[in-house]
Parts: structure tokens; sequence; C-alpha cells
């Protein structure tokens, strides 16, 4: 059984064709819920793929709600975010699901129009994020101009947590700039991280990156603050807190980078996910409207209050109608009857996943 505090609901946000569908299937593979990268697109195709589509062509159990697999200890629960702007109240709706977010950016294009579009509503329902650059591999790539127009076009404050090794068609992997330590990937899907002292030609650099992201941080932390006026060493447990919660105030976005499609930096995104994202138990209280009086009420997310619970997806199975939900307080067993806000009518949950409850804290 995984503890609530390893759980993250998560989306992924992208412009199209920035590789959303591409890093979800790594993400499927290299957590062990897929088995195989079939190479169905060529970079660059223009093909477009969601789970649903995934699932068809792969036969695989994966639906277009929700899917979950496993990362170390942390339980991922990837939330299908509709990213077309056209389906904008879908969009809001699984937005009100998520517990933080992954902001896929294309290493040469940027900052795109859907970004924007995206990063409004992210920001109204104050969703954490990380940024992950990806498609480091095209020509063009430039990691850094990403970093800028974050700051620029999106009003983030960006915090770069890498350093890429190697650019373009020679992009080799990343300097984990916490760690100081060189991450390569190889193996047919780069599923094999090696873990090396960074290469003399880039310690400088990698040196110099790293004092601006600890003088960021030192803004978050007065513990950092004196430790760098001291000259001594900041310690990694730290830097990762002052990161975690300051992502979760909205204060700072992490950036990390890589190469869905080549393989390349995965599983440090998958790392940041478990570092950075919050758990629902740091969710604390939840704005909800009373159907009664129509009133909008803060309700404590907390397993003795009523049940307060929103069904984000209904889909049709040869089993009946499933129904995704998010649980904000409350407790919902199988056999529970429950009302149904919107008909005012009650409900029996004849079958249920698992027992859902809101953490007491
Ligand atoms: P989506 O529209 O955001 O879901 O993007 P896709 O995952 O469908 O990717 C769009 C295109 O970009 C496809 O042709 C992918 O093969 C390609 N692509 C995805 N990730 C990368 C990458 O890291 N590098 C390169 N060169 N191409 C990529």
């Amino acid at each position: 059984m995984i503890p609530r505090s390893n759980i993250r609901n998560i989306g992924i946000s992208a412009h199209i064709d920035s590789g959303k569908t591409t890093l979800s299937e790594r993400i499927l593979f290299y957590t062990g819920r897929i088995y195989k990268i079939e190479e169905v697109r060529g970079g660059g195709s223009g093909a477009t793929m969601d789970f649903m589509e995934l699932e068809g062509e792969r036969g695989i159990t994966i639906t277009s709600a929700a899917t979950t697999c496993t990362w170390n200890d942390t339980q991922i629960n990837l939330i299908d975010t509709p990213g077309h702007v056209d389906f904008t109240i879908e969009v809001e709706r699984s937005l009100r699901v998520l517990d933080g977010a992954i902001m896929v950016l294309c290493a040469v294009a940027g900052v795109q129009s859907q970004s924007l579009t995206v990063d409004r509503q992210m920001k109204r329902y104050r969703i954490p994020r990380i940024a992950f650059i990806n498609k480091m591999d095209r020509l063009g790539a430039n990691p850094f101009s990403v970093v800028q127009a974050l700051r620029d076009k999106l009003n983030l404050n960006p915090l770069l947590l890498q350093y890429p090794i190697g650019s373009e068609q020679t992009f080799e992997g990343v300097i984990d700039l916490i760690e100081m330590t060189a991450h390569y990937f190889a193996g047919e899907n780069g599923e094999q991280r090696l873990i090396l002292p960074i290469p003399e030609n880039l310690r400088e650099q990698a040196q110099e990156a790293r004092e601006k992201l600890l003088d960021l941080l030192s803004m978050f932390s007065d513990t950092i603050m004196e430790k760098l006026l001291d000259g001594e060493a900041v310690p990694q447990a730290l830097m990762w807190e002052t990161i975690r919660k300051a992502t979760l105030s909205l204060q700072l976005t992490p950036v990390l980078m890589g190469s869905a499609f080549k393989n390349k930096g995965v599983q440090n995104l998958l790392d940041g996910i478990a570092h950075y994202l919050p758990s629902p138990n740091e969710r604390e209280v939840v704005q909800a409207i009373d159907s009664q009086t129509q009133a909008s009420v803060t309700v404590d997310c907390h397993p003795d209050n009523p049940l307060l619970a929103l069904a984000f997806k209904i889909t049709d199975e040869d089993t009946g109608q499933l129904t995704y939900t998010r649980l904000y307080s409350g407790t919902l067993r199988q056999g529970d009857t429950v009302k149904n806000s919107r008909t005012g009518k009650r409900v029996r949950i004849d079958w249920c996943g698992c027992t859902l409850t809101t953490d007491k804290r």
C-alpha cells in the first residue's frame, strides 16, 4: 500500500507537437506500464496521439481519463488534460483534479500560443508545475532561451536544475546541478542511466550554473543564505526541500530538460515529479459551491468531514458505467450511498476501485 504522501496526481500540458504523447509513452515505459517502445512516428512528422490512440495501437489498458504508474516508491496518477483550446471546459474540469503538472516545451520553439492559454488556466487553479524542455536533440535547441521565454512571456520564476551535455545531434545527457553529477543514457531505449563525474570541459559552466541556482534559492531560505555567506556547503536535502516549498507556493518553476524521442532525461523528470510536486495531503482546503444555497464554501480536506468529490470523467465499460472521481474530503467505500449534487439524487456505489480517504493531518 503506497502512503498517500507518495501519490502524485499530475497532468501534462503542452503546445501541440511539443512531445506530450511521446513523453507520456516514455513515462509508461520507464515505470514498467508498457514494455516496448515502438517508433511509430519519425521525429517531427506532426502526428499526434492521445492515451486512447496509444491504447488502441499498443493493445494496453490505459484510459483517456487517468492512468497509474509507479516510480520507485511514488505512485504517479497521470490525468489526461485535453490540450486543445476548444475543449476549455473539459480542460478546466481536469485542472481541478490535478495537484501538479508538467509543462512540456519544445527546445526550439519555446513558449508557444497554447502554452500561454494553459498557463493562464494553471495559474487560476494554482497548480504547481515543473517545466520540461523537450526535443533537446533538435537543430536549434536552446534551453537557455526557453528559460528566458518562461520569464518574459509567462512571467514565471524559472529555476534551471540541469545543464546540458552536448547540444542538438550531440546532446548526450544532463548535469544535475544539485548532485553535481553527469547523467548519461545508454541502452536501446535509454533505460540505463549512467551517473558519472562531470566532464572536465563542462566543470566551469556547471559550477557557474550551480552558483546561479544557489543564489536564487537563497532568496527562499535563510539557512541557505547563511551557509553561502559562511562559505559552507549547502546540503542536498535542504535544496530539495527549499525548491519543493517554493514550487508549491508557485514562486519557482523548476526546469528540467531532455529528449523524450531519444530516451534521454525522462527518468530525471520522474525523480523531479517525486521531489518537487505535491501529494494530495498538501491540499488543505478546497473551494466548492454549496448545492443548496449556491454559496461558495471552503471545505477542510479531512477524512472525517462530509464527502466532497468531483466526478471528472465517465466512461461506459462492458461491466457498466465507470466514474473517475477525485476525492477532496471524507471517505468513499464500496456500498456507500452518496448524493449527486447536480441531480440531487442519491446513488449507490456498487463498485469502488479502492477505498478512498483523505489523510488525517
Ligand atoms: P504532442 O502533439 O505534444 O503529443 O507531440 P507528439 O508526442 O505527438 O510529438 C510530435 C512529434 O515530435 C512527433 O513526430 C514526435 O516523434 C516528435 N518528438 C517528440 N519528442 C521529440 C524529441 O525529444 N526530439 C525530436 N527530435 N522529436 C520529438
